[in-house]
Formats: structure tokens, sequence, C-alpha cells
């Protein structure tokens, strides 16, 4: 079980925040989110693209934004329970919480926060029969773990970024890369387009298109695929089959969790952002109130306010007295500490 203060749903740029703003008050957060890596729909759809309205930077790439925010909340030492969806919610008598995975990981909290943006990105799947059954067993949606695929064979099917940059980058770990596609061009950068082209010619990724992967094979685990090109039918030996075919976004299990919910959002008051069910709040592009705007500066506002309630429920009774963090430092879980330097008081002769 793992045991926190903020449970946080969702690792986006709102979730990511929550995390400073829940330090600075002393408060441990643990996020689960559904995507291998953090950073929501900056890292997932939009890495490269800049953004011109957060506070501060005039210019700023999605994916940096979601590297700053990283380090932002290092210091207070968040865990992460990653790849995997956050699906059942569970009241104790003493009022916190048990959420847990798909995967049956359990998270107990006093505090929920909802950061789940559009919802959990989920794989969009070939129809292929059997697929279900070769899942987790050679068939992964998802690249977690780049090692995994080390020396073994692999099929990627996909025509845009995430199929052209997992091919260009485990042509040099894997064994064997084929990367399938059902036409000839491909919509990814063209840096990607060119490499790919580039490794084709030196025999790192072997490129077959305009074709599908229509048939798995093995008793157990993945062994072979058959690939269909024009009329003909191409059994290839494989370890993996991985379709990179993106992922749409659904507000899925949250959905059934008692909360009140408004076109595909969850219905929150505007004081905290407090949801109908109290220790459970929703922030960021997940909520929705009167005048509501789906943008990063607000999921930020929201976070803060909501931080605020959070230590209130966690600290029964004990008050909080907001300080500038250029008065009183940052002090980190991990033992670090940040200051302004101090003023001094000296005579100048
Ligand atoms: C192309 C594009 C450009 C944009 N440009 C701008 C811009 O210029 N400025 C701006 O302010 N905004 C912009 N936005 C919007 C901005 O990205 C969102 O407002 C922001 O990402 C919302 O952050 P969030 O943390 O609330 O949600 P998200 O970024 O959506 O993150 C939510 C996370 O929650 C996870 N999740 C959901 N449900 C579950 C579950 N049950 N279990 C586990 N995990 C779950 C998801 O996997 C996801 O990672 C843009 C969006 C797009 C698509």
């Amino acid at each position: 079980m793992i045991k926190t203060d903020i449970l946080i749903i969702g690792a986006g740029p709102t979730g990511l925040f929550t995390v400073f703003e829940a330090g600075l008050l002393k408060l441990k957060c643990h996020l689960i989110d559904a995507l291998a890596q953090p950073g929501g729909q900056c890292s997932e759809i939009y890495p490269k693209k800049p953004i011109y309205d957060i506070p501060g930077f005039p210019e700023i790439l999605a994916g940096d934004l979601t590297k700053n925010l990283l380090e932002q909340g290092k210091q207070f030492e968040p865990g992460f329970t990653l790849g995997e969806r956050a699906e059942t919610i569970e009241k104790l008598e003493d009022g916190s919480f048990i959420v847990t995975t798909n995967k049956g990981t359990k998270h107990h909290a006093p505090v929920v926060a909802i950061a789940g943006g559009l919802g959990s990105f989920e794989p969009r799947k070939p129809i292929i029969d059997n697929l279900e059954f070769y899942e987790d067993k050679g068939v992964e949606y998802m690249i977690k773990d780049p090692e995994v695929y080390r020396d073994k064979k692999v099929v990627i099917s996909g025509g845009g970024d995430s199929a052209l940059d997992w091919s260009i980058f485990l042509a040099n770990i894997a064994s064997e890369v084929t990367l399938v596609h059902r036409r000839n061009e491909f919509r990814g950068a063209l840096d990607s387009v060119e490499k790919v082209k580039e490794l084709k010619h030196l025999g790192k990724i072997n490129l077959i298109t305009p074709a599908e992967v229509t048939a798995i094979h093995g008793d157990l685990n993945v062994e072979a695929v058959t690939i269909q090109k024009d009329d003909e039918n191409i059994r290839l030996e494989t370890d993996h089959f991985i379709p990179l075919f993106g992922l749409s976004p659904k507000l899925g299990p949250i959905s059934d969790w008692g909360l009140e919910i408004e076109k595909n959002a969850i219905k929150v008051d505007t004081l905290d952002y407090q949801t109908n069910i109290p220790g459970v709040f929703a922030i960021g592009d997940v909520n929705t109130y009167e005048g509501k705007l789906k943008l990063i500066l607000c999921g930020f506002h929201e976070a803060t306010l909501m931080c605020q309630s959070a230590y209130k429920i966690i600290n029964p009774g004990k008050k909080y007295v907001l300080k500038y963090t250029t008065v009183s430092g940052v002090d980190g879980f991990d033992g670090t500490r940040k200051e302004a330097p101090k003023a001094v008081v000296q005579a100048i002769d």
C-alpha cells in the first residue's frame, strides 16, 4: 500500500505543479498516470511545440515545461505510479481514500486530487484476432522501458511520430527492428522520416510499406506475426509487436466514482475546486465550473488553492499563514534549502 498526503491522479502540468504547492505546505504527493511518462498532453501530444502563454516564459517548448515542473517539484520527492490507470476509489470510515489501479496497485491518502485532464489516454488498437490474449505477453501499446527490448526482435506498426521515434531509438537496442505502415508516406517530423530512411539503408530498420500486421502467432507469448503486403502474406518471427496508432483520451473509470459530471468534466465549486465528494478535488482540464478555461495557467491556480484546503483537511485546527517563498525560502523534503540572500545590517565607514 502506497501512503501519501495528497494522491494526485494525472501527472500532467496541473498534477506536477500540485507537488510544488503541496510541498510548500509540507504535504507529500504521489501521482498516478496511465501514461509511461509524466507531462500529460504536453509530453504526449505536443512536446516540441512552443507555448506562449505561460506566465514568465515568453516562449517555452511543452517538453521543456514538463522538465521544469519535474525539476521544481523534485525537492519534495513525489512518488509516481506510471503506466497504470486509477480504476476504483473506496472511502474509509475515517474519511480517507484507497485508490486502486488497473494493475492492482493500492494507494491510501486523506485527500485525492483528480488532475486527469481529458481523461486517461487509451491506446488505439488494431483489429486483430486474439490481440488481447497477447497483451503484456509481447504486445505493448507504449514503451515504458526500452531495455526490455535489448537484443530482441521487434515489430512496430504505425505511421506517426511515436512509431518513427521508437523505431529509431530501438534500432540501437533491439537485435532486429521492423517498421510496418499501411501507407508509403509517414506523418511525422521531417528529420525523423529522414533518419528512418538512413537506418533502412544501413540495414538497421527493416521497413515494410504499404502493409499491415494481420495476425499474431505464439502458444504463450508472441512468437511471430503475419504481415500482409499487397496480396502476399509474410510470416515474420518476432518477440514483440508494438502497435503505435496513437492514444485517445477517455474519462473512463473516474466517471463511475459517484462524482457530478457535466459534459465529460467533473463539477467543482470555485472556492477550492472540491467535488461533491468531500476530500476529493478536481483541478485542471478535468473540471468544469462557470467561466472555466482549459489553460495550463488556470490549472496552476486551481492547484494552489486546492492545496490550501487539503492542508486544512490533513491538519484539522491548524492555521497556515501564507508566506512568500522569497521570504521563507523553500525547504525540500530531500534536505535541500533554497533561500534568498539575507539582508545585512552593517555600517559603512
Ligand atoms: C496541441 C495542443 C496545444 C495546446 N496549447 C496550449 C497553450 O498554448 N497554452 C495552454 O495553456 N494550454 C494549451 N493546451 C492545453 C493544455 O495542454 C492543457 O490545458 C493541459 O495539458 C491540462 O493539464 P492537466 O494536467 O489538467 O491535464 P493533462 O495534460 O490532460 O494531463 C492529465 C493526465 O491524467 C492522466 N489520467 C487521466 N485519467 C487517469 C486515470 N484514471 N488514471 C491515471 N491517469 C489518468 C492522463 O494520462 C494524463 O497524463 C494545448 C493542448 C493541445 C492538445
